[in-house]
């Protein structure tokens, strides 16, 4: 492990400059900094008033936006809908968009502020501006105020954690105004009447749950034929049926062709096998899906790999075709998810501290935010199929769990699926109230190749939402109780 340097703040002497403050990119900068590396992390992000905004995507317009607006709309919906069965009723509610918005915004203004705090902790020094490869070897470092000099960097190490930005389509060129992308729609000042969303991915679905909860009719329009296609078939078919009839209008196999914005509303094209459709709405959020940013980093000049898609080409160990440049997070193939991007980022420190560490890519959670949830982890029986694992599955539905009873939360189901031959569990999907929380104790059960039998004999707490877990586990070999 190196030893922390004594020098002065000499721009030369930095063992590791890392290329975005995201969730990738921090993280790998702390750990970088904890294993005694001297670490510089240049971020160009910055706020409406011009002042550094760390945690990138997922900071700023990505996770911890979403899930704050999706916090607030769940207490609205839930006072019509959830609180009455429970003998509460209250009159007169209303929703206050501006101050939703506002609540928002200090969530993310606090969480950016700590970000700023860890790096500083930590001695990492934090660089506005963006960066960029050169040929030689350096980091050069356009300053993000006007005036501001620019600075080259030469450090031992780089990790490029630049990140992803949406993905745009011709048919609906956003504009800020009534076509908007998903920060845009994290945005929104008031509810909009009617919304269009391009795009029933995670994205999409979680962003219409916050407007249709706030009152808005919404209609998202997806080209493919299938409903969350990498989802286990039993959860897609059965959150499509719930969220369709939570007022989610979701239209399957409509590929949008085209759009008019005007003063007052836009008109949205699309077709499907019977031809030719158009709607008028009163927003439209395009949700297509997210690219890599690669474009301004200097790749050419330095001579770094990209794959076919785009995504900075790296190896199992996260390290680029060029010596001593890595890459991590969205700006490479893989899922596109924070905590991945964070594992990466500290995989790739403790690589360059002279470790050994790696990500398996395999135990990634993955989570939707609508409600219910739905989390999963490892492979789905289709995947299994096509890979020739022959499989097993325990299934247990919330409405048999007296936790989900008690709470009102009975919609959905937890499902096991464990290797035929060794028990060994491949793959756990669940649909239910709080499956982000409950996936974790699937990913670690993964992690240390735990079989169905092992989490079937783990004593969980009664009465839980977890309990689900035990039961589906027990389901494999049919020796559930409460079923
Ligand atoms: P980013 O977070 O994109 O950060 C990259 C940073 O690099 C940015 O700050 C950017 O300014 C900076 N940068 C880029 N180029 C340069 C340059 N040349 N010089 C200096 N700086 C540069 N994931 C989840 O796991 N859970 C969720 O609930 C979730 N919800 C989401 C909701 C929405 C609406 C969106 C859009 C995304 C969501 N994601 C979620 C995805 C998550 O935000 C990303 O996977 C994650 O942010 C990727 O982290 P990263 O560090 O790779 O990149
Ligand atoms: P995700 O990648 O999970 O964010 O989902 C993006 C979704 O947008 C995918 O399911 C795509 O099929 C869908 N999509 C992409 N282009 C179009 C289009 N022109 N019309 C409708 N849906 C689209």
């Amino acid at each position: 492990m190196a030893a922390r340097k004594d020098s002065p703040d000499d721009a030369a002497a930095f063992d590791v400059a890392v290329v975005g403050a995201g969730p990738g990119g921090y993280v790998a900068a702390i750990r970088c900094a904890q294993l005694g590396l001297r670490t510089v992390c240049i971020d160009k992000w910055t706020d409406a008033r011009g002042r550094p905004a760390l945690g990138g995507t997922c900071l700023n317009v990505g996770c911890i936006p979403s899930k704050a607006l999706l916090d607030s709309s769940h207490h609205f919906h839930n006072l019509a809908h959830l609180l009455p069965t429970h003998g509460i009723s209250v009159e007169g509610a209303r929703v206050d968009v501006a101050a939703m918005q506002a609540r928002k915004n200090r969530v993310v203004g606090s969480l950016g502020r700590g970000v700023a705090g860890l790096l500083k902790k930590n001695r990492v020094e934090l660089v506005t501006g963006t960066a960029r490869l050169t040929g030689n070897g350096a980091v050069e470092v356009a300053g993000a105020a006007p005036r501001a000099a620019p600075r080259t960097l030469r450090p031992r190490h780089v990790i490029l954690a630049a990140g992803s930005v949406p993905s745009t389509i011709a048919a609906a060129p956003t504009d800020g105004e009534r076509i908007v992308d998903s920060a845009g729609a994290l945005a929104f000042e008031e509810t909009p009447a009617r919304l269009a969303i391009i795009g029933a991915g995670v994205i999409g679905l979680e962003l219409g749950s916050v407007w249709n909860r706030l009152g808005s009719e919404v209609v998202l329009l997806e080209a493919l034929e299938d409903f969350l296609p990498t989802a286990d078939r039993e959860v897609a078919k059965q959150a499509l049926r719930i969220f369709r009839r939570q007022g989610l209008d979701i239209r399957l196999g409509q590929r949008v062709i085209g759009c008019e914005a005007g003063d007052e509303a836009v008109s949205v094209h699309f077709e499907d096998a019977k031809g030719a459709h158009r709607i008028e709405v009163d927003r439209l959020v395009v949700a297509v899906g997210r690219r890599p940013v690669t474009e301004g980093l200097g790749l050419e000049e330095a001579g770094i790999e990209r794959d076919e898609r785009g995504f900075v080409r790296v190896d199992e160990f996260g390290r680029t075709n060029r010596e001593n440049v890595w890459a991590v997070g969205d700006c490479t193939a893989g899922p596109m998810l924070a905590h991945r991007a964070s594992e990466d980022g500290v995989a790739v420190a403790e690589r360059i501290a002279g470790g050994k560490s790696r990500v398996d890519h395999r135990t990634v959670p993955w989570v939707i935010y609508t409600h219910p949830e739905i989390a999963w982890v490892g492979r789905t029986g289709a995947e299994l199929d096509e890979a020739g694992i022959a499989w097993r599955a325990g299934k247990f539905p919330f409405a048999a769990s007296g936790r989900a009873l008690a709470a009102g939360e009975t919609e959905g189901f937890v499902k096991v699926v464990s290797d035929e031959e060794t028990d060994e569990i491949l793959g756990v999907h669940i649909f239910g109230a709080q499956a982000s929380e409950l996936v974790s104790e699937a990913v670690t059960a993964m992690e240390l190749q735990a079989s169905a039998e092992d989490l079937a004999r783990t004593i969980h707490a009664h009465p839980t939402l977890a309990e689900g877990l035990h039961e589906a586990a027990l389901a494999v070999d049919e020796l559930a109780i409460h079923l």
